[in-house]
């Protein structure tokens, strides 16, 4: 058996890890299905996966946040690190992991990488002067339309605030014409960003103007290096640097490295063999920090970097960015607990647009859940079982249509374009419908083996089709096919 897996081909699939400043909302939750969807995929196709997600502990935003409930930082993440645990099972997750950046075998190897870093020098010690974002927990460097006062963040739209201090700053700017080149040319050894447009969103800043404000507004075509430290007054709630109890390792500089830790460390036989990421998981806002330092650390520890980083987009709640202060945020518990698992992950990967913003409304979503899951599959399911009393599975008539479905499929999910996939099985779910009425097997007796059969057989390919979307429901067609039994799979509502 050890054997078999060794020669299975290695796929190594994250998520970015979450952020504990708050519970999980429905974008974390598109995150997770997505990768879930590619990750079991990738099963099917006898591949060996490891699927890695988790969640970010550390940071000033997470210790304020500990702060206004007054509860220790440690306690604090622990509660929200269980509720991002809670929604991997809710939403029926396949991961083989779940990190913490509090766990000791993360912290590890924080400190070892940081010690790889300090003795190639590609971190130093520097004076500094920045506009500092609390939102981003970041520098601001990029050049921003300039108005009077300190700068204002381009996400944020709040003022920086001025920040003196001594930090570990970070050698990014010595591996930006690697990056460049990797991104540029996503072959061989290359990072494939996906789609298009967020590709060509790095590749922009790795050519624009970026500003040293500690550096008297020195400008620069290019990243500039970044800070890597903090002064451990300021932040407690992080990892000290090794041999400099002073400064407490920058948030991102921590959190990258669970992509690392969760494998063991670069040492590790689980590492060498999972290295690198297939596939890494991300949402739009935190791109910049994945295709520019998290690059630009493997290069310094001649680490292999991640072949495909896959963006997604956000969702909007009636068109309108989810906010406490409007009231239109959507919980995915409340979501799953009244629609169901399923449900929820077919809304997510078919109406919202892989790689972009899509949009929530109950009303959309009752429409999908309606339309596609009770009238399409489920009516489809059950007309088909209903009348296969006696009936033995059959080869369909229309054999061509499926393997056509099959590879139409095939070819979208390999390149990420879940809800097309989707779109495909549906198209094979309304010709089984049209063809059920066209042929009347509960009229004529004599075709009902042909064409009932048929369709079982059809259904069962159905069922295949849906396993990395909707394993739930896969799992029951599956079942019910072999037993005849009706149970609605998705009762109208
Ligand atoms: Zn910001």
């Amino acid at each position: 058996m050890a054997k078999v897996e060794e020669m299975k081909k290695k796929f190594y699939i994250t998520t970015s890890i979450a952020y504990t400043n708050a519970p999980p909302h429905l974008g974390f939750a598109l995150e997770l299905v997505q990768a879930d969807v590619i990750a079991r995929y990738h099963r099917l196709l006898d591949e060996d996966v490891f699927f890695l997600t988790g969640t970010d502990e550390h940071g000033f935003k997470v210790a304020e946040a500990a702060e206004k409930e007054r509860k220790s930082p440690e306690v604090f993440v622990g509660k929200i690190s269980a509720q991002f645990r809670e929604l991997t099972k809710v939403l029926n997750i396949s991961n083989n992991d779940f990190i913490r950046t509090t766990e000791e075998r993360h912290l590890l190897v924080v400190r070892e990488v940081w010690k790889k870093l300090r003795e190639k020098n590609d971190v130093y010690l520097k004076h500094y002067t920045g506009w500092y974002c609390k939102g981003c927990e970041a520098f601001i460097t990029e050049k921003t339309e300039h108005e009077a006062g300190p700068p204002r963040c381009a996400v944020h739209r709040q003022r920086c605030e001025l920040i003196k201090e001594k930090n570990w700053f970070f050698k990014l700017s010595d591996y930006t014409p690697d990056i460049k080149r990797a991104i540029e040319n996503n072959g061989q050894d290359g990072i494939n960003i996906i789609p298009e447009e967020r590709k060509n969103e790095i590749l922009k800043v790795l050519t624009q103007e970026w500003i040293d404000f500690g550096d008297n507004l020195a400008k620069k075509t290019g990243p500039i290096d970044v800070s890597f430290s903090r002064s451990a007054e300021k932040l407690r709630w992080g990892i000290p640097v090794p041999d400099d109890n002073s400064q407490t390792i920058y948030v991102w500089a921590d959190a990258l490295l669970n992509y690392i830790s969760a494998l063991g460390s670069p040492e590790s036989k689980k590492f060498k063999e999972f290295w690198p990421p297939d596939v890494q998981c991300i949402g739009k806002d935190i791109l910049k920090f994945h295709s520019l330092i998290w690059p630009a650390m493997l290069l310094s520890l001649r680490l292999k970097l991640p072949k495909n980083i896959f963006v997604h987009g956000f969702i909007t709640s009636a068109d309108q960015k989810m906010s406490k202060s409007l009231g239109n945020v959507i919980d995915p518990f409340e979501l799953v607990e009244r629609y169901g698992t399923d449900a929820v992950r077919y809304f997510l990967l078919r109406e919202i647009p892989p790689t972009e913003d899509g949009d929530f409304t109950y009303e959309k979503f009752k429409q999908r859940y309606n339309a596609d899951l009770a009238n399409g599959l489920g009516n489809l399911f059950s007309r088909t079982v209903a009348l296969s009393e006696g009936v033995e599975i059959v080869n369909p008539k229309f054999q061509k249509e499926i393997e056509r479905t099959k590879d139409e499929y095939k070819k979208a999910l390999d390149n990420f374009k879940f809800s097309e996939s989707l779109g495909f099985i549906w198209d094979l779910i309304s010709f089984c419908d049209k063809y059920i009425d066209k042929e009347r097997p509960w009229e004529k007796r004599d075709n009902k083996n042909e064409v009932i059969g048929g369709l079982l057989s059809a259904l069962g390919e159905i069922a295949k089709l849906l396993e990395p979307f909707l394993p739930g429901t896969a799992k029951n067609i599956s079942e019910q096919i072999k037993i005849r039994e009706i149970k609605p799979l998705f009762p109208r509502i």
